[in-house]
């Protein structure tokens, strides 16, 4: 180059002259002006909301409709409803009361203004749900009032100006039910109304309509990229350009157009599932979810038909966005469906062998996990699974339960065991006192079993799929140091419903961005969950050292969920217990008589009922009054039949001549259903002398003896010391008891006090409770500082021995609440351990008071010890850091131990599951009085047992096995004399030597044995008997099952926990050796 170059061929460069002045925006202004372009304020005539419709139509000459209103709140079927007359109606009419449903037959013209338009939709909204059927009776989509989905799009045949007809089935509830006001968990009101304000036909503008979602987002990334990315500010131009460009007069549409152009500079083009096919690396994995609570805010019968309108919603989705998946979990809710919906359930079937609608979670419900037995949750899986398979052929492989109460230790063992790997869950995110650190983390149970746990770093189970649930699927990401990705589970949920068709174009649109900016995280769709866990899985044995966390996951909040409605508690344990023996009992039953049949499909109906019940509102305490009444029912029911099927069993194993009717002498005797030797009081039948006797043995069949009179040593004594003090003694213990409370109780055996100093055991105690908000969920820290002492009026002797002594004293509490409170104690038989048994019946009035009973022992540990499922969890006496405050409130199953070097205290219950131990003090929580969302929450009468059981030496198998006998009852039953003898070998056939650790829990038929099966999957040749045996102290024990040989067993296998064989153990002259690590449970088959 050099002087010649020509001058006027170079590019153009900056004018000579400037223009005029150009300022630099001021940026918080430019960015607040974007909200005024779809906002719904004084612009809206004039900005993008008034070009979304091109015309409507409504009144009756286009939509025409007429109603159905069932009485006494029924919810009849489409066949019984559209039986029946419609009257006219219109918009502007109200439905009501709460809990009613309205038929509406809706008629619909097109007119020939709005033909010519390729979308035409009915927008409907009454502020409620329904669900649209077609004419001829198929349920098609589902709605929710007050905006969320009031949507349906109009099938093309509707487009001929003719009239058509559909149903909507209207139901008075919101999403979450009938609570008055704003507060969601206020009990419901019985007289909502609900107006129909809008039932148009309406032409969409579908180009406007997507500009709209395209400045939502990109509106988004103005707001919420950093102030110092060059994105935010491209953004902010982007959409100030795109406001600049619109008009609303003669060029509008092409503005909408050239609008769409401008946003495609920063989204791309986001019209098709294409945007996901790019081959960038995701790091947000986005599954469509709607959690639908099985019993909440509503009853079952409203959940059916939420299942009904979400699912329907979401096969609609999947037909016209590809790239949408939806999970769905909860077996029950599938059955459900099934049951009632045989259309649709056969269209979700269509979608999921697709592999479009993903069944997840392998269990029953969505369970609560601290409460339920173990054999309960070991049933959650079993149900689930097999549900699962038998109906779409497939088990899940992630156990999925993002709401539930906090986590038992136990659970990753019993989901490795039902053969899933994986864990999702997020409610841990709702800790009110420390922030749980990991967001995917390898979970290890008390057993070492692990799982590989995601929680969803969004916090939410329910993301509306906005920019903001994007951003933060990676942002709050904790376990980055590992792998940043995060799954993305959006949908409308709790009330159910589910993604909407604005989700899934707005996720297009957060991918289309990552594409082109590169900051937003991005987003895959088209995935299931999976898939999501199967990268993880990869990952981590491609060497990714995903932390661990041990021990069970302890949530900071909703501590008063184990004690709220104490009656469901009580029917929950006394269900597993009576479903332990009936099954124990049917399956010799089927042995001593071929022609006996097990009773499959009852055991199955209540299991399944008994497992509903433990849904994670239910169970709990945190769902409303009708849906207790519903559990009342079903808990009754399952009673009734569980006790007639035990008889029956009792009347084939107790038969000698093998004729159930026989006449031939009988017998008394006890029977007991637990594995080891027993001796107790019993009561057998009324009519007798003496109604009491003992009942002694160490095989399942005991017999019945009359009391002889023990020597005053061994005897139990009960005298009034002075006035309103008693001193109660046994061979074991000597008790000073003044105004119900125990002031002494000696072991006179180890010349040892165990009352602490100066106060006094089995003392009752009231505490306000008022938590922050979650009523029937929460007690607060703040609660404790509130203790008050309730005083007791008199005492009275009412046995006093020589077997058993016993003294009840009354308690006030209110003006209309006492207690009653039964204080016994027995002599000691053939030297099993003697306890201070408590039974108590309490009319309980109080409002948001918290009752609790103290026992302070002189014993020092820092740790204290509680029954879980299978096992023990320690947690601390103390409060040194935040994470063992929080713990001020624990769950226990049967017992809770406190106990130092030598010596320990164990308290027993028999329907409990709150407790607490601070220092030196143990406190069994006994009933509550939330006033939401029941307001009548445990109010009433009540009765429950508990017991004091001291012990010599450290905690062992006397806590556990007595805590098991105090909730086992022995059967009282006569069997014929004839059949005494071979009834007691049957029933002891299946008994283990060995370890005192280790228990043998369950006794079953084989699922699938030919003479069991209900058909739901193929059938296993021959006869077979599931054993379940666990370790329960924590540590490794060896024993020998022994196996009678009236069974007559082939082969033993050992089995995981649905059932699958995983190997033949070695059975040797009807033996056969187990050696368990450290609380595990390990299944056994026995083939006959
Ligand atoms: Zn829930």
């Amino acid at each position: 180059m050099g002087g010649d170059m020509n001058y006027s061929t170079r590019p153009a460069e900056l004018p000579q002259r400037t223009a005029g002045p150009v300022g630099k925006q001021i940026h918080d202004i430019y960015k607040s002006r974007l909200g005024l372009f779809t906002g719904n304020g004084q612009y809206r005539s004039q900005n993008l909301q008034s070009k979304l419709y091109y015309g409507k139509a409504s009144g009756e000459d286009h939509v025409k409709l007429s109603v159905y209103s069932p009485p006494d709140l029924q919810r009849p079927t489409f066949q019984d409803a559209t039986s029946h007359e419609f009257k006219p109606t219109n918009v502007g009419a109200t439905f009501g009361p709460s809990w009613s449903t309205h038929w509406i037959k809706v008629q619909l013209k097109v007119p020939a203004s709005l033909q010519m338009h390729d979308l035409l939709e009915l927008h409907w909204d009454a502020g409620n749900e329904g669900l649209i059927w077609t004419e001829d009776g198929e349920p098609i989509q589902g709605l929710t009032g007050n905006g969320e989905r009031i949507e349906w799009i109009l099938p093309k045949s509707f487009h001929d100006g003719h009239f058509h007809t559909i149903y909507i089935e209207m139901a008075c509830n919101a999403m979450f039910g009938n609570a008055p006001g704003g507060d969601m968990i206020q009990p419901p009101v019985p007289n909502r109304y609900f107006t129909l304000f809008k039932a148009d036909i309406v032409a969409v503008n579908q180009e406007a309509r997507q500009l709209y979602i395209d400045f939502w987002v990109l509106g988004d990334a103005a707001r919420e990229f950093p102030d110092d990315s060059w994105q935010e500010h491209r953004a902010l131009q982007l959409g100030n350009k795109i406001m600049n460009t619109f008009e609303t007069e003669e060029h509008s549409q092409d503005s909408i157009l050239e609008g769409r152009r401008i946003a495609s500079e920063f989204l791309g083009d986001v019209d098709s599932a294409k945007v996901y096919d790019t081959d960038q690396e995701p790091v947000v994995y986005a599954v469509g979810n709607c959690h639908i609570d099985t019993s909440w805010l509503w009853p079952w019968a409203e959940t059916k038909r939420k299942i009904a309108r979400s699912w329907s919603n979401q096969c609609d989705l999947i037909d016209r966005y590809p790239e949408h998946r939806f999970a769905a979990s909860q077996a029950q809710q599938f059955k459900w469906l099934e049951q009632l919906y045989p259309k649709l359930f056969d269209r979700v079937k269509t979608k999921i062998k697709e592999g479009r609608f993903q069944p997840v979670g392998g269990s029953w419900v969505e369970h609560d996990t601290n409460l339920p037995s173990g054999e309960s949750l070991v049933r959650q899986f079993l149900y689930g699974q097999r549900y699962f398979e038998s109906r779409f052929g497939e088990r899940s492989r992630t156990f999925w339960l993002p709401d539930t109460f906090g986590y038992s230790s136990q659970l990753p063992q019993v989901t490795r065991l039902a053969g899933m790997s994986r864990f999702f869950t997020q409610k841990i995110s709702w800790n009110n006192i420390n922030n749980f650190p990991h967001t995917t983390f390898r979970w290890v149970g008390l057993d070492s079993s692990q799982v590989l746990c995601h929680m969803a770093p969004d916090d939410t189970y329910t993301a509306d799929a906005n920019f903001g649930d994007v951003m933060r699927s990676l942002t709050q990401n904790k376990s980055m140091d590992q792998d940043p990705r995060g799954l993305l589970a959006f949908g409308k949920g709790d009330g159910g419903g589910g993604p909407t068709w604005e989700h899934l174009e707005k996720l297009r649109r957060c991918r289309g961005m990552s594409d082109t900016t590169g900051l937003l995280p991005r987003v895959q769709m088209g995935g299931s969950v999976d898939d999501f866990y199967d990268k993880l899985e990869k990952a981590a044995e491609d060497g990714t050292k995903f932390v661990t966390w041990y021990g069970e996951l302890y949530l900071e909040l909703h501590r008063g969920t184990y004690t709220t409605q104490a009656k469901t508690k009580w029917n929950n344990r006394k269900s597993e217990i009576m479903l332990h023996d009936l099954e124990f009992l049917a399956t010799m039953a089927t042995i001593k008589d071929g022609s006996y049949k097990y009773p499959k499909k009852q055991i199955d109906d209540m299991w399944e009922g008994v497992l509903l019940c433990q849904f994670h509102d239910l169970l709990p305490g945190s769902a409303l009054e009708m849906c207790y009444r519903d559990a009342d029912e079903l808990y009754k029911n399952v009673a009734t039949t569980g006790h007639g099927l035990i008889r029956q069993a009792l009347a084939t194993i107790g038969s000698g001549s093998g004729d159930r009717n026989s006449t031939s002498p009988r017998h008394s005797v006890a029977i007991n259903t637990l594995p080891w030797a027993r001796a107790e009081i019993v009561r057998r039948s009324q009519t007798h002398d003496s109604p009491h006797c003992f009942a002694l043995g160490n095989a399942s069949i005991l017999s019945l003896q009359d009391f002889e009179t023990p020597t005053p040593s061994a005897g139990a004594s009960i005298k009034e010391v002075a006035e309103g003090v008693f001193q109660l003694s046994n061979a074991r213990f000597s008790l000073e008891v003044e105004n119900g409370c125990i002031t002494s109780l000696v072991d006179t055996a180890e010349d040892r006090e165990l009352v602490l100093k100066g106060h006094k055991a089995n003392q009752l105690v009231i505490y306000e409770d008022k938590p922050l908000y979650w009523q029937a969920w929460d007690v607060e820290v703040y609660s404790l500082d509130t203790r008050k002492e309730l005083h007791s009026s008199r005492s009275v002797i009412k046995e006093s021995g020589p077997h058993r002594v016993s003294l009840e004293t009354e308690t006030r509490i209110s003006e209309v609440s006492w207690i009653k409170t039964t204080l016994s104690l027995a002599i000691s038989a053939n030297d099993q351990p003697t306890y201070v048994e408590m039974e108590s019946e309490v009319e309980w009035h109080e409002d948001m008071k918290f009752l609790k009973v103290e026992f302070p022992v002189d014993i020092l540990n820092t740790e204290a010890s509680y029954e879980t499922q299978y096992g023990i969890v320690k947690r601390p006496t103390h409060y040194n850091t935040s994470w063992d405050m929080a713990k001020f409130e624990v769950c226990c199953h049967k017992w809770a131990d406190l106990s130092e070097n030598g010596y320990g205290v164990s308290i027993l219950n028999e329907s409990k599951y709150g407790f607490a131990t601070a220092g030196q003090t143990m406190r069994l929580s006994l009933l509550r009085s939330p006033k939401a969302p029941d307001a009548h929450c445990d109010m009433g009468r009540h009765h429950f047992r508990y017991a004091i059981l001291p012990h010599a030496g450290p905690l062992g198998h006397e806590t556990v096995r007595t805590a098991r006998n105090f909730n086992y009852p022995m059967l009282v039953t006569s069997l014929e004399e004839s059949a005494i003898s071979s009834s007691r070998d049957l029933l002891s056939s299946i008994s283990m030597s060995g370890s005192k650790a280790l228990i043998l829990d369950t006794i079953k038929r084989g699922e699938d044995d030919e003479d069991v099966s209900l058909g739901e999957l193929p059938k296993r040749h021959g006869r077979s008997i599931i054993v379940r045996v666990y370790e329960s102290l924590g540590g490794r024990a060896k024993g020998l099952v022994k196996l009678g040989d009236v069974l007559g067993v082939k082969k033993v296998f050992k089995t995981n926990a649905l059932e699958d064989d995983e190997g033949e153990v070695s059975l040797k002259d009807g033996t056969f050796s187990i050696d368990l690590k450290a609380f595990e449970v390990a299944t056994f088959r026995l083939q006959l």
